[in-house]
């Protein structure tokens, strides 16, 4: 039986590649999460919440074990997680927590990968298929008919009900949606049929102060077509009208996907609620990293820019958080793990680098709470997406971002090899990331002061500058 002596459950929600300017929790100008913004209302929503990685494998690393991924080893989406390293969900079992692990997995296969930790796991095979997709768990494979959404949430259901009710939960319901290969499912395929999506303000950027990486980046719509958006262009279209084509294409199939979650987050909320277990439970919604919605004419992720790093982050929690509460202090994906040992009542290791912010959910800052952040993306021009491997720091107000360009990482290159390069973005007066104001004498001193506060965080956390 549920009462406020017992230690709160733990109902961990994370989609995958859902940002948070898709949620009209966060103001969205393009859809509405009716069930989403319930979590919002009934708790807190967080409004400085980044990622020290923006992809998925690396992000759902640092998620588990509170550690950057030049400590856990996750730095790309090649480097599958040891599941040897310690984990919030094997310590919560540990402590006598029943935990379980439902959906997308995606750091790793096999004996040396898989889930632990957990009581109970059923995860995608790889990246997952939307439809009848193919599950792995400890009693081998299977493959469940019906659309992905529902049934990762129709196994965590299933387990909340059959489990012990004398002993807390955690559970750990990570979706499929709305990753690439947007595929929706019947009740929503025609949503938006008739209606045109509005492009961002961003949508036309054409990267005028920005370093090359920005050119160079392989996630304009019309790179679409090389992404399983398997369509064929109209006929005839101007060269900007098949650009704004191709987003109305993804944008509507990202988005219905998205309308699934808000509908199966209602189920959820409803079972809690019907069940009296909606006070002592905390709910989290968040994703793993966020994306670009055609915001500077692109899809996809991986850049330190605004719509990629920020994470949407709700948490509801009726016996300790107030209702339609916000924070604008800064959380990270690292500080997760210990958040939620915390909130459980278990000693954090000292092995985990991020900091529990349950002071944060009862409205108070603590005194040199961190203002600023560090972030890493490794992959150099890995994959389709060519996106250049950068380290940075933003804090409150500004931005700065090194692309470093190793020419050893560059080995087939064609040409000249791509120089390093700087950026640096006054948030205050540019939130939308348009003017690079690096090498700008105005701003020579701010310059000078986060160069420093970025050796400073990677002195702080271990990870070594780059040689250039
Ligand atoms: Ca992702």
């Amino acid at each position: 039986m549920a009462d406020s002596s017992q230690r709160p459950n733990l109902i961990f929600i994370m989609a995958d590649d859902h940002a948070r300017h898709a949620m009209s929790a966060y103001g969205s100008r393009i859809n509405e999460t009716p069930n989403l913004d319930r979590i919002a209302d009934g708790g807190m929503r967080f409004d400085n919440t980044f990622c020290t990685n923006s992809i998925c494998t690396p992000s759902r690393a640092s998620i588990l074990t509170g550690t950057y991924n030049h400590v856990n080893g996750v730095t790309t989406l090649n480097t599958p997680m040891d599941n040897g390293l310690q984990t919030f969900p094997k310590l919560m079992q540990a402590a006598g927590y029943q935990t379980a692990m439902f959906g997308k997995w995606h750091l790793g296969e096999g004996t040396a990968h898989e889930p632990t930790g957990f009581d109970e796991w059923t995860i995608l095979r790889g990246q997952g298929r939307y439809h009848n997709p193919e599950f792995i768990s400890p009693r081998g494979e299977e493959v469940i008919e019906g659309y992905v959404t529902d049934i990762i949430t129709d196994l965590t259901l299933d387990w909340i009900r059959d489990r012990n009710p004398d002993k807390p939960f955690a559970v750990m319901a990570h979706h499929k949606a709305p990753h690439s290969g947007w595929e929706p499912n019947e009740k929503h395929a025609h949503m938006y049929n008739d209606t045109t999506i509005p492009e961002p303000e961003t949508f036309w950027d054409d990267y005028s102060t920005r370093t090359a990486a920005a050119l160079a980046a392989k996630c304009r719509m019309t790179d679409l077509k090389d992404h399983e958006l398997n369509v064929d262009v109209p006929e005839g279209l101007s060269e900007s009208d098949e650009i704004s084509w191709w987003y109305q294409q993804y944008i509507k199939d990202y988005l219905r996907c998205i309308a699934s979650i808000d509908d199966n987050a209602g189920k959820l909320l409803d079972y809690l609620e019907e069940s009296g277990l909606a006070g002592n439970t905390i709910v989290v919604y968040t994703s793993d990293q966020g994306f670009f919605l055609g915001d500077h004419g692109w899809f996809d992720k991986r850049f330190m820019y605004e719509e990629s790093l920020a994470m949407p982050l709700l948490i509801r929690y009726p016996d300790g958080i107030a209702a339609g509460s916000d924070c604008s202090d800064f959380v990270l994906n690292v500080d997760f793990a210990p958040t939620f040992l915390d909130l459980a009542g278990i000693d954090i290791p000292p092995e985990m680098q991020g900091t529990s912010f349950l002071p944060l959910l009862s409205g108070e800052t603590p005194v040199g709470w961190q203002t600023s952040m560090y972030y890493r993306y490794w992959m150099h021009r890995d994959g389709a997406h060519n996106i250049f491997a950068h380290y940075g720091v933003r804090t409150h107000d500004h931005k700065l971002i090194y692309f470093y360009n190793d020419p050893l990482d560059q080995p087939g290159a064609f040409g000249p090899i791509d120089p390093p390069e700087w950026e640096l973005y006054d948030l205050t007066a540019d939130p939308a990331e348009i003017n690079n104001v690096y090498g700008n004498p105005d701003y020579a001193d701010k310059q000078r002061e986060l160069e420093q506060e970025l050796a400073r965080l990677q002195g702080k956390l271990g990870d070594d500058p780059h040689p250039s």
